[in-house]
């Protein structure tokens, strides 16, 4: 009963592993890999990329949107779509201002250990909110990361593009200041990086930190010959 019971718990891990650990983690690893060799080809141009996830959120994005107006950036945000709603006039000014907006679940929860049903669902509806707003949705990032089989079929389905990120500051934990996340912005940048940030949820008013530390950051990326893009430069 023991052997079978051993058996059993090997065999479910193995399967969690295929489906969505090794997926997920693997593509990852992929990501990062492919943008450290681009980025040995791009010579002195210097682009990064600023992606937000987490948002809209009504205490914060508004205030981002105005700092990134201030410095004439275009940003990309992965909005999760139940907060986009909720927010739509914030959905507008990101469009007006030139942001690409991709999408980030309807309510953040976790694929990992989800079936079919709930990522087609996940994935179908959170567009459809989308385009009921007038954007045509192209890119998508799963929530902390995680995927599985099924989020891969239903990407490609639904022609999306699964991104990633080189540089995270974790700016979502209470435990950053904003002096915290410039120094860690500061340092992991390098040419072609795509840099994720948060602009709704996190910890203890996290998205405030954010916003107070790329206003120290960006002057100084700026004035070492970084410009900024969308996602869509950076897929080319
Ligand atoms: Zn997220």
């Amino acid at each position: 009963m023991k052997k079978m019971y051993r058996i059993g718990s090997g065999l479910l891990c193995a399967g969690l592993l295929c489906y969505s650990l090794i997926p997920s983690e693997g593509l990852k690893y992929l990501w990062k890999r492919r943008s450290r060799r681009k980025s040995k080809t791009y010579g002195t141009e210097k682009r990064l990329y600023l992606t937000f996830d987490d948002g809209p959120s009504r205490e914060y994005t508004g205030q981002l949107l105005n700092l990134l107006k201030q410095y004439q950036i275009k940003a990309s945000f992965f909005v999760v779509a139940e907060f986009a709603r909720e927010n739509e006039e914030l959905i507008k000014k990101m469009r007006e201002e030139g942001h690409l907006i991709g999408i980030h679940s309807i309510r953040h929860e976790n694929a990992l250990l989800r079936g079919r049903k709930f990522v087609r669902r996940d994935m179908k509806e959170a567009v459809l909110t989308m385009e009921k707003m007038g954007c045509k949705i192209h890119y998508y990032r799963p929530p902390w990361g995680h995927l599985n089989l099924w989020t891969l079929y239903y990407l490609r389905r639904m022609n999306l593009k699964l991104t990633f990120w080189d540089v995270m500051a974790h700016d979502w934990s209470a435990k950053e200041t904003e002096a915290t996340i410039e120094r860690k912005l500061l340092k992991r940048v390098f040419p072609g990086a795509v840099i994720c940030l948060h602009d709704g949820r996190g910890e203890a008013g996290a998205p405030m930190r954010t916003i107070e530390a790329l206003k120290r950051a960006l002057p100084i990326l700026i004035k070492q010959g970084y410009s900024f893009e969308r996602m869509d430069v950076y897929e080319g």
